[in-house]
């Protein structure tokens, strides 16, 4: 005999992916249970820029997104992170993003899942075992299971979905300082083998990501920015730097059987688009909604349609950035042909 199924649906992770599905799921009126091991609010390393679409997204989940406390930004301004003369900047053409503390969307999306009263179980993952009628996971039983779980994704290695790595893929590292933001934009300082992205999150806060080839510290791979480091001068380090990577990971397959993978887990290129939050939650909400119709299996034709484009962006771009040299010349064109880079902008920051 089988046994009742203690919920509907099992999330593995509490960061953004699996919040947004257990909200979700809970709006529709499933039991859910939420597995995370880390206690509230959960900080990771990321650039913190919410795009217009994410923000978006966040009313679906029953979140005001201009109470979040944080720095509104209208656009993204690229430069070179030597030469002071070379930029160019363009705003996104419908609305406007937010840089908000990943504690304190934490905090929101936590407060949001308390209000559904779903039941938050601190317990880790390591296996999963599924039948014809449900998934066994952490000694909890369920009708469906969600993994998100993030970029290394222990329930997609034990479901062993997990594809061969690409042979090259870059690190990220953060870090907040306290400085008044400079600009109303995302600044990307551009340099040949590394990019730091610097987000307006607070009124005298910005946070720093860089992305980069290989390992490194934060201090030393500063060194490649010296206009960024201009700007900074002696504004005070106020978090620590935290690192995240290798990005390249992908899945043989969104789904398996009653195994669902949503967010980081279900597969990943680069940040550089600054996209991870919408596709999050969109991919999230295709995953709740072929439970609730009873067809997991579709979930992985919605996945490739919500993200095709994120994956054939980023990796033109990723290949961009491995070509030596080829920034200065980028961010001319970009700067001569504005309606290209709002186009890109489009793109990036639209539905
Ligand atoms: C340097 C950098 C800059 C970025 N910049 C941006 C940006 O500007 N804008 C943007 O939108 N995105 C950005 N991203 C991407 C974004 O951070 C991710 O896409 C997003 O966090 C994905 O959310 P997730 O819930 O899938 O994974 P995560 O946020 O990684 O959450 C996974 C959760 O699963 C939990 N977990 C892990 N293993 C287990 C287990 N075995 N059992 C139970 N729980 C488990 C973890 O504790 C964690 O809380 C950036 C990322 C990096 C690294």
């Amino acid at each position: 005999m089988t046994a009742t199924p203690d919920f509907d649906v099992l999330v593995v992770g509490g960061g953004p992916a699996g919040l947004a599905t257990a909200i979700r799921a809970a709006q529709h009126g499933l039991g859910v249970g939420l597995l995370e091991p880390k206690s509230s609010p959960i900080d990771k390393a990321c650039g913190e820029g919410l795009m217009p679409s994410a923000l978006e997204r966040l009313v679906e989940l029953g979140i005001d997104p201009d109470a979040l406390p944080g720095h509104e930004f209208r656009g993204i301004r690229y430069c070179d992170a030597v030469d002071a003369d070379l930029s160019a900047q363009a705003d996104f053409p419908g609305g406007v993003g937010r840089g908000v503390r990943r504690v304190v969307l934490h905090e929101r999306l936590s407060d949001r899942l308390q209000e559904l009263d779903v039941a938050r179980i601190p317990r880790r993952v390591s296996t999963v075992s599924q039948d014809s009628s449900g998934v066994t996971a952490a000694g909890l039983r369920a009708r469906y299971l969600v993994a998100a779980d993030g970029l290394h994704s222990t329930v997609r290695d034990s479901l062993g979905l997990t594809t061969t790595k690409r042979r090259r893929s870059r690190y990220g590292i953060r870090r907040h300082f306290r400085a008044k933001p400079w600009t109303s934009r995302v600044e990307v300082h551009w340099a040949d083998d590394a990019e730091a992205y610097v987000t307006p999150v607070g009124a005298d806060l910005v946070g720093v990501a860089m992305l980069f080839h290989g390992q490194g510290r934060f201090d030393p791979l500063m060194q490649k920015f010296p206009r960024l480091q201009e700007r900074l001068g002696d504004a005070e380090p106020v978090t620590r730097a935290r690192g995240s990577g290798p990005f390249a990971q992908l899945s043989r397959r969104r789904v398996d059987g009653r195994v669902l993978l949503v967010g980081d887990a279900a597969g990943y290129v680069d940040p550089l688009t600054g996209e991870g939050v919408a596709m999050a939650v969109d991919t999230s909400a295709a995953a709740v909604e072929a439970i609730l119709d009873g067809v997991p299996a579709r979930y992985e034709n919605d996945w490739w349609r919500l993200t095709r484009r994120y994956f054939w962006l980023t990796e033109a771009l990723y290949r961009l950035t491995r070509i030596r040299r080829v920034h200065r010349p980028m961010i001319r064109l970009l700067d001569a042909v504005p309606p290209v880079f709002r186009g890109a902008l489009g793109l990036i920051g639209g539905r």
